[in-house]
């Protein structure tokens, strides 16, 4: 299943192809980047799509290349995924609210 992701607090200068692809790895595969956005022209995140697994827990950060700092941990929101269960990967409930036994760590609520 391919998703459109944004990805916040990257600096202006990693809005790129190479960074899109980093991106693309962390989950498998990109699918596609809108051109625009590249070198941050479309805004505050960074725009992509890539190929979900929705059998594996999904992430809520990334870990990209910052130079000499060291990798920086930049949240992730899914578009569109309202009403969507990470877990058993059923449409119409949340995983807070998933009837089958999810482990602890994916049901902690956004912003934990
Ligand atoms: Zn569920």
């Amino acid at each position: 299943m391919c998703w459109w992701i944004r990805v916040y607090g990257l600096p202006l200068d990693k809005m790129t192809m190479s960074t899109a692809r980093k991106i693309g790895e962390c989950f498998g595969a990109l699918d596609y980047v809108d051109g625009r956005q590249i070198n941050g022209n479309l805004g505050e995140y960074f725009r992509v799509k890539v190929e979900l697994t929705v059998t594996n827990p999904l992430l809520r950060v990334v870990l990209l290349p910052n130079g000499d700092d060291g990798p920086r941990a930049c949240p992730i929101q899914y578009e569109k995924l309202n009403k969507f269960c990470f877990f058993c990967g059923v449409l119409g409930h949340e995983v807070e609210l998933c009837p089958k036994d999810v482990p602890k760590d994916m049901a902690l609520p956004d912003g934990s």
